[in-house]
């Protein structure tokens, strides 16, 4: 990497003390390139193993990556932590202006460990490291309130982030997430709980420093080419004219859409909810994270009256695209669109995670059906598809977690179903819930060997559609895609790329970029250290005690035809056989992978 460049300088932040230093790690940053691949190492530098996701020793660690602030896109923050939601790896990653801020403040990297014994809330100007008392902010009802707030209090110069929780954060809901800029998130396997955990209400980061180049004209070059590329690319007009929300519709007609907790893969009022229906109805604005052209960010504006005042009117903005409508939309059978915003609208203000808070939400309502939760349990709600006023008290409830029941679901469908039965229908894979495509074998096994168990690790809904839909593959081939994929995407997310430029930012051009941010690296040197970072993250899940070894798949997806017909439990079962011997033997402690970990 280039002299000079403040990549290398990693912020270390103790909350119990209230102290910090920085240190130069560009040991870290010259191996690993940033995001992903240092944001691991950190991780398992500073997480003691075997330890509560709770406890204060558990580090959360943000990391941007040497494009970040200089190339378009480049717009992603890493989280890394040990989750609460699965026991396992927490990663995590967001736009917003969350990237940019931290490299213009001068750091690669946060590291923020400790616990604080009342709210606080850390604002990092720069070199000025502030903890700033978040007593008033906290039990605050909208997390869009305390971003006002806050922004109002702290004026800064530059670029400047607010990533903060919501009420499901504080409460240790097990999948809360961390929200920045309003409408990014830091979401799935529960980033918002260490937060909480941590009685962090916020990280505040502002800066504007300047970054290096090696080459002036050719950065500029080659900033011209990327940025023509992203604004003229159909793929990415596409993201840019209805967004993800595009996919509800061809994704329904092909059968492939997780519908009432797949009890079908085909939603009949797919239509009213659809990408172009809701754009047509209230597509208020969009948006663009910093340093993005695009602007995938779409927002509808919703006006809901006041109950008891005539002509009175509030107007939400709530950010949509295809996850949350598919989790809060088809997987609960609400069709109508006004009824499914106030419903997002409800979950984004508390800060939890859309998604799995639908899937949670899409198990309660078949237990409840199936009479395994009664009345008593759901505190007198009669929870039923398509029925968004009940779906928002029980969001509200699994926020607040009144009883027993709530509590359970607060920590995601695998530990509700242990207690109330129900697992052959508790879509979760490793413990995080399901994404929103029944697509193939791919989707599948792509949710069960991926190291945070998403879709996005290794977009197995894609290999269904692109491959296998064309050609058979066999297990250990389709294992073998799936982690190619995965690989690479830790080259991706070490230079916090966002995943839909992953058609732009091919590896001819990610070598180029490098080069001009001092990096000089070859294509095999790319593939080495993305295969390294793939094993270091299951090294991490192994030392932590995952294991693939009769991994619980849910029936339900072998009884829901998918495009790609009747899935086969023993191909899925084989393909993850080939997985764990290729990867999790080789990275487990008799292989010398648990003293790697440890060292
Ligand atoms: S394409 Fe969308 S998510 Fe990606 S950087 Fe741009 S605005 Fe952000």
């Amino acid at each position: 990497m280039l002299p000079h460049d403040p990549l290398s300088r990693v912020l270390y932040i103790d909350l119990t003390k209230k102290s910090f230093k920085v240190k130069d790690r560009s040991d870290l940053f010259e191996k690993y390139i940033g995001g992903a691949g240092v944001g691991i190492q950190l991780l398992k530098e500073e997480c003691p193993k075997g330890i509560d996701p709770y406890d204060p020793s558990n580090p959360i660690v943000f990391a941007v990556g040497p494009l970040t602030s200089l190339f378009p896109l480049a717009s992603k923050t890493v989280a890394m932590f040990k989750s609460p939601h699965t026991g396992y790896l927490g990663e995590s990653h967001a736009g917003g202006r969350s990237a940019v801020a931290i490299r213009m403040a001068g750091y690669g990297a946060l590291v923020i460990k400790g616990s604080s014994s009342r709210p606080v809330y850390l604002a990092i100007h720069e070199d000025s490291i502030n903890f700033r008392d978040a007593s008033a902010l906290w039990g605050m009802e909208s997390n869009f309130t305390v971003g006002r707030i806050i922004r109002e209090n702290e004026p800064a110069a530059g670029m400047r982030t607010i990533m903060r929780i919501g009420k499901a954060g504080e409460k240790l809901v097990s999948y809360a997430c961390v929200t920045t800029e309003s409408y990014r998130h830091f979401g799935r396997l529960g980033l918002g709980a260490v937060f909480g955990s941590k009685k962090l209400k916020a990280v505040l980061v502002s800066g504007k420093r300047t970054i290096p180049t090696a080459n002036k004209s050719e950065y500029r070059k080659l900033y011209d080419e990327l940025y023509h590329t992203a604004v003229e690319s159909p793929l990415m007009k596409k993201y840019h004219d209805l967004g993800t929300a595009e996919n509800i519709e061809p994704l329904n007609m092909l059968g492939g859409m997780p519908t009432r907790n797949l009890l079908t893969a085909k939603f009949e009022s797919a239509k009213e909810i659809s990408g172009d229906s809701i754009a047509e109805n209230y597509l208020g604005r969009r948006l663009a994270c910093s340093h993005c052209p695009v602007g995938c960010i779409h927002i509808a504006a919703l006006r809901i009256p006041y109950e008891d005042e005539t002509y009175f009117y509030k107007t939400s903005m709530i950010s949509y695209d295809y996850e949350p409508i598919y989790a809060l939309g088809t997987m609960l059978g609400v069709s109508d669109p006004k009824g499914l915003l106030k419903l997002m609208d409800h979950v984004e203000s508390w800060a939890l995670d859309a998604m799995t808070t639908g899937v949670v939400l899409a198990w309660a309502t078949e237990a409840f059906e199936k009479g395994l939760v009664s009345e008593k349990d759901t505190m007198g709600l009669k929870l039923a598809w398509g029925d968004y006023n009940t779906y928002i008290k029980a969001a509200h409830n699994i926020m607040d977690q009144p009883n027993d029941f709530y509590a359970a679901l607060a920590r995601g469908v695998e530990h509700a179903s242990s207690i109330y039965g129900g697992s052959d229908f508790a879509l979760s894979f490793g413990k995080n819930e399901m994404a929103g495509y029944h697509t193939g074998p791919g989707t599948h096994v792509g949710h069960l060997i991926g190291a945070r168990h998403s879709h996005l690790d290794n977009a197995g809904y894609s290999v269904d559609q692109k491959i296998l839909a064309k050609k058979q593959l066999s297990p250990e081939e389709l294992a073998d895609a799936l982690m190619e994929e995965e690989k690479w995407r830790q080259i991706l997310s070490s230079l916090t790329i966002c995943f839909f430029a992953r058609g732009i930012y091919t590896p001819e051009v990610t070598l180029r970029a490098l080069k001009l941010t001092g990096f000089e690296l070859a294509k095999e040197d790319l593939d080495r250290i993305g295969d390294e970072i793939l094993r270091e993250k299951n090294r991490f899940k192994v030392r932590e005690g995952f294991s693939l070894d009769n991994v619980r798949i849910p029936k339900r997806i072998f009884e829901t035809p998918t495009p790609l017909g009747q899935l086969d439990e023993a191909f899925i079962r084989k393909a993850v056989e080939h997985f764990k011997k290729k990867m999790l033997e080789e990275v487990a402690p008799e292989k010398g992978g648990a003293e790697k970990a440890e060292a």
